[in-house]
């Protein structure tokens, strides 16, 4: 007898009263409430999101996005002919991005919704890597060794490197530059380069790339050798910052070279998880080869993404946040998060011990801020301890080494987001100092290994 009386209670049933299997599916059914609270206990073992400034995706949700999202939980994006009200609602998000955006025509532009930036950063860079080869075969040139030029970027595109066999040639970081100069960007590229994508919110200290300046140094390439490459801006970050926080940056459309933009609408578009965008300026720039139409949905249905079925719900969040909040209210939520952000550095700064890398500030990346040892810090502790350390309290503030010619560098970063309150962060600071004081009394036999730290959540 495996059946549960309604009236017993949850922890006094029979099906509470065994270890759940775990790898092997049972022969019998149990009692839903049961199994439900029993995965729910679980599940408590997870970290704590809220807590989390590990991540730059959004973890506080309202309860209208929550509703919202439960009335949505059987609409299928791709299926445009069945939902076509939920077609239409992704088509006004692409408008509105694209005037965020500044695309000088949005007659001209195109793009759509993805799972994330790393489907939107996939398709951009296809798209730069057809209109390369389409170039190169027009003009009877060899298409067998193409490279991508890059800063220190998300593994991502790393992943599209690989996945498509192209070089990547990652611009090294420098002892004192953290990203791509335009200096150093120009050496690595060549007539087989597809494109250079330059970030705006690098995810290893959270600094924009400045655009405007490899754009430029773009502009004097070809100039000089006839050769033009496309810039496809990966605005995972930044392309829901600047627009509210920073307009006056000159990072998207309005840079004739920007060719594509990607962005995380689950990150700073405040959307739940599994939201991403890209825009091409012009219809043109997509080739018309990466367009599938298939017709088994009823309609001519043209597809472009990776994905085919996928959940709608975050697309209408995301709408349903851009006209609740509008520009006003995006903008008052991330600048509140850019005046905690600096509290952060300075309450950093006061311990004597760190020595900030970057303090959030709206003119110059994301909320967030990074930070490293003092060079003569007389401590016994690393900060892959202390990111340890903190996670005691549930805290999750991950220490990191940079990538290529950076890598003796170790720091901790913590973003700054929708929901990370001032008093959140004061509350962790309070944690940070205890466990500094911690420290000072007890001495460490062993330091934690890179390895055994906390992941490094992208
Ligand atoms: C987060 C991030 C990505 C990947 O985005 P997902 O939305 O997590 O797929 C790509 N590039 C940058 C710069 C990012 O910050």
């Amino acid at each position: 007898m495996n059946k549960d009386s309604k009236y017993e209670s949850i922890f006094s049933s029979r099906d509470s009263d065994v270890e759940l299997p775990k790898y092997k599916m049972p022969e019998k059914e149990s009692a839903p409430r049961v199994i439900k609270e029993l995965i729910r206990d679980e599940l408590f073992l997870d970290g704590n999101a809220r807590q989390n400034l590990a991540t730059f995706c959004q973890t506080y949700l309202s309860d209208e996005v929550h509703e919202l999202m439960d009335i949505s939980i059987s609409k299928n994006m791709i299926d445009k002919d069945e939902y076509p009200q939920t077609a239409e609602i992704e088509e006004r998000c692409v408008s509105m991005v694209a005037q965020l955006w500044n695309a000088p025509d949005r007659s001209r532009s195109v793009g759509t919704s993805t799972v994330g930036s790393s489907e939107a950063c996939m398709l951009g860079g296809l798209a730069m890597y057809r209109r390369w080869r389409a170039k190169r075969k027009a003009a009877g040139k060899d298409v067998s060794r193409p490279n991508i030029v890059t800063g220190p970027v998300q593994v991502c595109w790393h992943k599209f490197a690989a996945y498509w066999d192209i070089e990547l040639r990652e611009v090294p970081m420098e002892r004192d530059a953290f990203y791509m100069t335009p200096e150093n960007m120009v050496k690595y590229i060549d007539e087989n380069t597809i494109g250079v994508v330059a970030t705006f919110g690098l995810t290893f200290t959270g600094k924009y790339e400045p655009i405007k300046a490899l754009s430029d140094a773009l502009d004097a390439y070809e100039k000089k050798t006839g050769i033009s490459v496309d810039l496809h801006v990966d605005a995972a970050s930044g392309g829901f910052l600047a627009p509210f926080c920073a307009p006056h940056i000159l990072w998207d459309f309005r840079l004739p070279r920007v060719k594509s933009i990607s962005a995380s609408g689950h990150k700073f578009g405040l959307a739940p998880l599994g939201c991403g965008w890209i825009l091409w300026r012009d219809a043109a720039d997509l080739p018309e080869d990466l367009i599938f139409h298939v017709n088994y949905l009823g309609g001519n249905m043209s597809v472009f993404q990776l994905n085919f079925s996928r959940p709608a719900g975050q697309i209408i969040a995301q709408y349903y946040l851009f006209l609740r909040l509008g520009r006003e209210g995006y903008k008052k939520i991330h600048m509140n998060c850019y005046k905690t952000a600096s509290y952060l550095a300075k309450e950093l700064e006061k311990t004597g011990l760190f020595e900030v890398v970057y303090d959030g500030n709206p003119e110059e990346g994301i909320p967030a801020v990074t930070w490293k040892l003092r060079d003569n810090a007389k401590i016994n502790f690393t900060l892959y301890d202390l990111a340890d350390r903190l996670r005691a309290r549930g805290w999750q503030v991950p220490a990191y080494s940079l990538p290529a010619r950076a890598e003796d560098t170790v720091v901790q970063r913590a973003l700054i987001r929708h929901g990370v309150s001032r008093d959140l962060v004061s509350l962790l600071m309070q944690d940070m100092n205890r466990c500094i004081d911690y420290f000072k009394t007890h001495e460490i036999v062993s330091h934690v290994t890179p390895e055994e730290g906390t992941a490094f959540a992208h």
